[in-house]
């Protein structure tokens, strides 16, 4: 047994290391020994000397697996531990002890017989299951264009080097990437050494000319050849004839995201409220209803982005499993747009996401990312040089990288041609763009305020969720994004309790993953913190770390900041 004040990553290779070279010393002097005793070499000395090494292969790879046996066994004592599951947060101050990859037991006093064991002594911390991001974009990068990746891909690749760790230095150890469309880069992360536990929902669904395909103006070749769902109760989404509609139903959309070993499906719904005048296709809540069926029968949640009334009617309507976003486009109507008052049929639609407990994302940081980008020094916060490696960040601070402020202030021309009414009803009130966009963001942000408000009074089941990074904004950087939300809500009024059970247990229940994630329970897989400072009284412990341990492996947090790396 052993006490330890830290404990590094570069511990276990140590111990392995020194461990096979004592047990060869030892063998090269017991042969040695023995030699001496037989005096000169005789006719069977190869045979011999073969036995031996054979021997020495034996006892080494059985006591390296003893080694390593021993090695990954821990023991957290005399730790406050904090832990939620369906009914309750239980807080306890006791042992938790750890082999391999998994919790194996709990309790008050410390577990008996359970042989060699590192010791980590908890004494005033507290211990809580790793938090989990449920709404992630792992292939965007915080702060890099199209452009700006084309220019400087040695940055792309540190960005990439440095991202699994920033999440773990944050204390995120699961992450659910909603839209997987590059699986290859996926596959890079999950060849990281250390790195969070990553799902998807395979690559995002669609409907022919939808949402995404309008604003990423895909061409008409471009929208045939994708994998989209064909929405055969929409009368305008006619298929040429070369194109074979019964590759497009839900059972091939469904075969597929398993293909890509997806545990859920997300699709997109945005309507007129979204300030843009409708130019796509929205998929019928009949082809949703039978998208859900389909993807009921492997039990995969349908995560749907539907941020406003009409998106939150029709997943109600529908059954969708989860809401993406919170509702912050609350009408229409562009004369309506300073109206600060939640409606009542706003209130009825979260009334029913509350009553019947759908898992809901309120991603704050999809409209304060944008808000910081416009009215903030978001750059000068410390925390970011966990986060992007100096390289990115010095990128970041010159005029190349300011690129999202501009793509902002942009949208008011697009605004002026695309819907006039809406644009007129906006600038009304201001001469200069910095101040009609401030205003946009303050609007968007007190809307969601007032729906996370409502939703925590009502109880509704809030679920954690970044949408990091959205628009490849640097305002949503890896893992600290979640901390900033987490800010978001506590600010909001939301109780720390609350907060807890979102990043925690709702979160692998929602996604069907609480027998492996989300509360220190016998038998979860081992992803913990151990924090300096206790999450039901501050939020701020979140950001206050001592260690992380990724599927029972311990890592100090500074070695995972990118000031290490
Ligand atoms: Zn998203």
């Amino acid at each position: 047994m052993e006490h330890l004040a830290t404990i590094d990553i570069s511990y276990y290779k140590y111990r392995s290391f020194t461990m096979q070279i004592w047990i060869f010393l030892g063998c090269l002097g017991l042969s040695k020994n023995k030699n001496a005793q037989r005096g000169p070499i005789d006719g069977s000395l190869t045979e011999r000397i073969m036995k031996t090494i054979v021997i020495i292969i034996v006892i080494l790879s059985s006591l390296h697996l003893k080694a390593q046996e021993n090695q990954s066994k821990t023991l957290i004592s005399n730790i406050t531990i904090i832990s939620a599951n369906t009914d309750s947060i239980k807080t306890q101050v006791g042992y938790v002890s750890i082999e391999g990859e998994k919790i194996v037991s709990i309790g008050d006093k410390k577990p008996e017989g359970i042989g060699n064991y590192i010791e980590l002594d908890g004494t005033g911390k507290y211990l809580i299951p790793g938090l989990i991001d449920s709404h992630v974009h792992l292939a965007n990068i915080a702060g890099l264009n199209g452009p700006l990746k084309k220019k400087y891909p040695e940055v792309v690749e540190l960005y990439f080097d440095q991202l699994p760790k920033s999440y773990l230095y944050f204390g995120f150890t699961t992450l659910i990437d909603v839209n997987n469309y590059w699986p290859e880069r996926i596959n890079k992360i999950l060849s990281a050494e250390l790195r969070p536990d990553i799902y998807t929902c395979g690559e995002q669904v669609t409907v022919m000319d939808d949402f995404n395909m309008e604003m990423e103006e895909y061409s008409q070749g471009q929208r045939y050849v994708s994998n989209f769902l064909n929405d055969n109760y929409n009368a305008n989404s006619i298929l040429p004839d070369s194109i074979q509609a019964s590759e497009h139903t839900p059972q091939k959309i469904v075969a597929k995201i398993r293909e890509q070993q997806g545990i859920c499906a997300k699709l997109v719904y945005e309507d007129e409220a979204s300030g843009l005048a409708v130019s796509w296709e929205k998929p019928t809540a009949s082809i949703l209803r039978d998208l859900i069926l389909e993807a009921q029968r492997f039990n995969m949640p349908l995560v749907l982005h539907a941020p406003s009334l009409e998106g939150h009617k029709i997943g109600l309507e529908t059954g969708i499993q989860i809401f993406a976003h919170g509702m912050w486009n609350w009408s229409d109507d562009p004369n309506q747009f300073n109206n600060p008052n939640l409606g009542d049929e706003h209130k009825r639609a979260l009334l029913e996401i509350a009553e019947k407990q759908i898992p809901y994302q309120l991603t704050f940081r999809t409209i304060t990312g944008e808000k910081d980008l416009v009215t903030m020094d978001f750059l000068e916060d410390k925390n970011l040089e966990h986060v992007f490696p100096k390289q990115m960040l010095d990128l970041l601070n010159t005029e190349e990288g300011q690129w999202g402020k501009r793509k902002i202030f942009g949208r008011t021309a697009f605004l002026e041609k695309t819907n006039p009414p809406f644009y007129k009803a906006l600038k009304a009130d201001f001469t200069d763009d910095q101040k009609m966009w401030e205003h946009v963001f303050k609007t968007y942000k007190h809307r969601l305020n007032t729906v996370a408000r409502f939703l925590g009074e009502n109880d509704a089941n809030l679920i954690l969720g970044t949408d990091s990074p959205a628009m490849n904004m640097y305002t949503n950087p890896p893992g600290y994004n979640g901390i900033l939300e987490m800010r978001h809500w506590a600010d909001t009024g939301i109780p720390l309790e609350k907060i807890f059970r979102a990043a925690t247990f709702n979160n692998a229940h929602a996604f069907h993953l609480e027998h492996l994630y989300g509360s220190v329970e016998k038998g979860s897989i081992a992803n913990l913190l151990i924090l300096n400072s206790n999450p039901l009284k501050t939020v701020e412990a979140y950001n206050d770390i001592e260690k992380v341990m990724i599927r029972g492996k311990l890592i100090v947090r500074e070695q995972l900041s990118a000031l290490a790396n």
